[in-house]
C-alpha cells in the first residue's frame, strides 16, 4: 500500500521523486492526495466530493509549526451548497524536523525521510476527509478513526505532530540528554550519562583511557539502543 501511493504520486508529481524532498508544491500535494484516495479508497473520497459538489483545495501552511497537516471543512450555515474542504500541509514541520534528526515518528510509523513523513500525514488527513464526507465530523482520538487509519494504512498511532527521536525517547522511555542510564555491554554492567538521542542513545561512560571532553574527564562513548537502557536510580 505504502510503497503503490508512493510510486503514484512520485509518476505524476516530479518534486516527489526523491526521498528528501528538495521543494514542495501545492500541487505536489494534490498529487499526494489524488494518490492516496485512488490507491487506498479507488477514487472513492473524489466521487463524495463530486456528488456534493464540494470543491476541496490544498494549501501549504507555512506558519504552521505543531502540526503536520489539517484538514477543515467549511460550510456557511445559511447556504447549504457552500460545502468545501481544504487540505493544508505544513512545509516547515516537515522540513526542520529531518535537519534535526535522521528520522521522525509520524503516525505511529518511522519515517526515515520527508517524503515518507508527508505521506503518512497526507493518509492521516485523507482519512479526516473521508470521517467529514461521511459522517460530517472527525475526530483521530476517537477509535473509528484509530481503526481506519490501522485497518487502511497500518498506522499505529493517530497524532498530528512528527516526534524526533529524542521527543519520543523522552515519551516512550522516559530517557532525556544528561540522564545516568546503565546498560550491558559484553556481559558488564555501565553506567553513563546520556550525551545524545539519533536512532540510538550516546552515552558517555567514564574511562581512564577514553577521550577527554570539554569538563576534563575521560570518557568512552557507547551507541546503544534506547530500549536496552534503564535509567539509573542512583544520580
Ligand atoms: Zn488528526
Amino acid at each position: 500500500m505504502f510503497a503503490s501511493i508512493r510510486d503514484a504520486a512520485a509518476a505524476r508529481a516530479p518534486n516527489l521523486r526523491r526521498d528528501q524532498l528538495e521543494r514542495l508544491s501545492a500541487t505536489d500535494v494534490e498529487h499526494l492526495f489524488a494518490a492516496v484516495d485512488h490507491v487506498a479508497f479507488g477514487g472513492a473520497l473524489n466521487a463524495l466530493l463530486r456528488r456534493r459538489r464540494a470543491p476541496l483545495t490544498f494549501r501549504l501552511g507555512k506558519r504552521m509549526t505543531s502540526s503536520g497537516g489539517t484538514t477543515t471543512r467549511f460550510q456557511d450555515a445559511r447556504n447549504p451548497d457552500s460545502l468545501r474542504f481544504e487540505i493544508a500541509i505544513a512545509p516547515r514541520l516537515l522540513f526542520t524536523t529531518f535537519q534535526l534528526a535522521p528520522a521522525a515518528n509520524v503516525c505511529g510509523c518511522e519515517c526515515r525521510s520527508t517524503r515518507e513523513a508527508l505521506q503518512r500525514v497526507m493518509e492521516h488527513e485523507a482519512v479526516h476527509l473521508l470521517e467529514m464526507l461521511v459522517w460530517t465530523t472527525s475526530s483521530c482520538r476517537r477509535q473509528r478513526f484509530r481503526s481506519i487509519t490501522h485497518r487502511c494504512f497500518g498506522h499505529r498511532a493517530s497524532t498530528h505532530s512528527l516526534i524526533t527521536p529524542t521527543q519520543m525517547a523522552a515519551q516512550y522511555y522516559a530517557i532525556r540528554i544528561g540522564d545516568v542510564v546503565e546498560f550491558e555491554f559484553e556481559g558488564r554492567s555501565l553506567t553513563g550519562v546520556v550525551n545524545r538521542i539519533t536512532r540510538r542513545a550516546t552515552i558517555l561512560v567514564p574511562d581512564r583511557r577514553g577521550q577527554r571532553y570539554s569538563d576534563g574527564a575521560r570518557y568512552r562513548k557507547y551507541y546503544v539502543p534506547m530500549e536496552m537502557l534503564t535509567r539509573s536510580t542512583s544520580k
